[in-house]
């Protein structure tokens, strides 16, 4: 890893870049677009400080890959119903807690008596129920393909272990059905995807040759600087050769075809289902859900929550994590919105874009 961050590498690696964007502006008139779909490249970019050495050459779009910033208002409100149940303990990630929901967030809840605890690994979630027998915990199953098939496994360890009071409620996303709708949505001219490192950990290069279909590239890379370098670079070649191809730029961890036993884990537990996103609606088959006969640890099925609409906001995240707008185009970024009073998911995740800007690219 070490050697990805030497800054000999690193001037060489942005020097490079820089001469292909421009002999991609001189081809094309305009700067280069491309999107990085996963929350955890754009926290990288604005961490390194390449997206700003490349403010002048390559536009860089953040995209829909953060799982908190997707998850949609109301199934936050149905989350913080759950918590609000007289016998149930919550369990989630550290990222959900200050998410604003309709009228509170969990840590709200939490500060308010309800029963919320941030874990680590889903099969936390499991302990947690052995030690309390009486009481009925329900993980909230957020997340991508990275997530999902640790989720399927806290529901194969609570069937071996017998573990009845323990349920998810699922609202997972997949990554391909959310990037062909923005492709065929048309909204945003694109010259290719940096696609995500983790998720294709476990779906493999392959899964993302769907995008030469739409005649676009993608370069699955790596976080440090000089891998994410090296990854714009390759698009950039990519597309001013008039290419439509996926290429893997982090074969050390990424294998064609993924990681297959995590594969088959999600193909065992789980089926698809149709997924609402946040600013986007809903999407067919975005989403996985326990198959019907693994109900008994479903939380949809198990609980009744009321899903009401929720309540309008000026907040934009919506059209963040489209890459529609800039954080900065949001009129409550740094006056209403801030990372101590977050309005939206963008502002609270660790790997949100309004968080991102915030922390590394406000001006003055
Ligand atoms: Fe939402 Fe805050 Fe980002 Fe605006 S700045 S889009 S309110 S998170």
């Amino acid at each position: 890893i070490d050697a990805y961050n030497e800054p000999q590498l690193i001037r060489s690696s942005l020097a490079a870049v820089i001469n292909e964007a421009e002999l991609f502006k001189q081809q094309r008139g305009r700067l280069p677009v491309l999107m990085e779909v996963c929350g955890s490249h754009t926290m990288a970019f604005a961490r390194s400080g390449i997206k700003q050495a490349l403010k002048n050459h390559v536009t860089l779009i953040a995209g829909p890959g953060c799982p908190v910033c997707v998850t949609d208002q109301s199934s936050i409100d149905a989350m913080i119903q759950l918590a609000e149940m007289p016998n149930s303990i919550i369990c989630t990630f550290g990222d959900m807690m200050r998410v604003p929901g309709s009228k509170q967030s969990l840590m709200d809840a939490k500060t308010n008596g309800c029963d919320v605890r941030v874990i680590y690994s889903p099969i936390d979630s499991i302990k947690i129920a052995q030690e309390n027998p009486d009481k009925e915990v329900i993980l909230l199953g957020i997340g991508f393909e990275t997530t999902i098939p640790l989720l399927a496994l806290a529901v194969r360890e609570a069937e071996r272990k017998s573990v009845d009071n323990f349920s998810i409620w699922m609202t997972t996303k997949l990554v391909k059905p959310v990037l062909e709708k923005l492709v065929d949505s048309q909204k945003l001219l694109l010259d290719g995807f940096l696609l995500p490192g983790h998720v294709s950990v476990i779906l493999g290069e392959k899964h993302f040759r769907f995008l030469k279909e739409f005649h676009l590239s993608g370069v699955i890379s790596g976080f440090e600087p000089v891998q994410l370098l090296s990854g714009i670079h390759r698009l950039l070649t990519l597309s001013r050769e008039q290419k439509a191809d996926v290429i893997n730029d982090y074969t050390y961890v990424v294998k064609e075809n993924g990681n297959t036993a995590a594969k088959a884990m999600m193909n065992h537990y789980l089926e698809y289902h149709d997924e609402d996103w946040r600013g986007i609606g809903k999407i067919s088959n975005s989403g996985l859900v326990l198959k019907s006969s693994y109900s008994k640890y479903d939380a949809k099925k198990k609980f009744e929550v009321v899903q009401n609409q929720p309540r309008k906001t000026k907040c934009r995240c919506g059209e963040v994590i489209q890459g529609l707008i800039t954080p900065e185009e949001c009129s409550l970024f740094d006056k209403a919105c801030t990372p101590n009073r977050p309005i939206g998911p963008c502002m609270v995740s660790t790997e949100g874009t309004c968080a991102a800007h915030y922390q590394y690219m406000r001006e003055g």
